[in-house]
């Protein structure tokens, strides 16, 4: 949920969203929304969430437990 900036009154639902990922290792996604204010007609864009992305298994797997050699 959002507030107006405007006149401060809240908004449930987006009328759109998307998400951006940033980061130098493209490691966040924020989520913006653009909402429309009900009371006075004012549109405008917040960010409504953001979150880490896990970092991708693309190096190469570790070899299973039974696999690893102890010496
Ligand atoms: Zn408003």
């Amino acid at each position: 949920m959002v507030r107006c900036a405007v006149c401060g009154s809240e908004i449930e639902k987006p009328l759109k969203t998307w998400t951006v990922i940033v980061g130098k290792n493209r490691r966040t996604k924020i989520t913006f929304g653009t909402f429309l204010c009900e009371r006075c007609r004012r549109k405008f864009k917040a960010s409504i969430g953001k979150e880490p992305l896990k970092p991708e298994p693309k190096t190469k797997p570790y070899p299973p437990p039974f696999m690893t050699m102890y010496v």
